[in-house]
């Protein structure tokens, strides 16, 4: 189930297209090709070193701050700053990609609902 490299490692290197948005040192962000939402966007470390959330929390909590600040500012840009910040985490939880990321869903989100 576990790709290496990732998919999101290919699209850090540029061997696969996307949609980016952001890209800075550390983080890159694009558009999922899949999009749930009306904008949903992937904010993505590029380090292949953590497969999930709480692997990124315990190993480098300011690179995880630096994703949370990456999608305020993307939800500003893209939408009105309302925005929806989802960590799948296992395959029970439908994480398809073992790198880290966050799904950022914005602009008129259906209410009450959580995905
Ligand atoms: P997960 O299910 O692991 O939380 O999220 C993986 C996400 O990556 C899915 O929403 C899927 O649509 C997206 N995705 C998978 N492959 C690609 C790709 O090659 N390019 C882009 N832009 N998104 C992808």
């Amino acid at each position: 189930m576990s790709e290496s490299p990732s998919v999101f490692s290919r699209i850090i290197a540029g061997e696969i297209p996307a949609d980016v948005v952001y890209d800075s040192e550390r983080v890159i962000a694009f558009k999922d090709i899949a999009p749930q939402a009306p904008v949903h966007l992937l904010v993505v470390p590029k380090t292949e070193e953590y497969a999930n959330v709480g692997e990124l929390a315990a190993g480098d909590p300011e690179l995880l701050a630096e994703v949370v600040e990456t999608a305020q500012r993307l939800a500003d840009e893209h939408a009105d700053g309302d925005f929806r910040l989802v960590f799948n985490t296992g395959p029970g939880a439908g994480q398809t990609v073992f790198h880290v990321h966050a799904h950022v869903l914005a602009g008129g989100l259906t209410e009450g609902s959580l995905v």
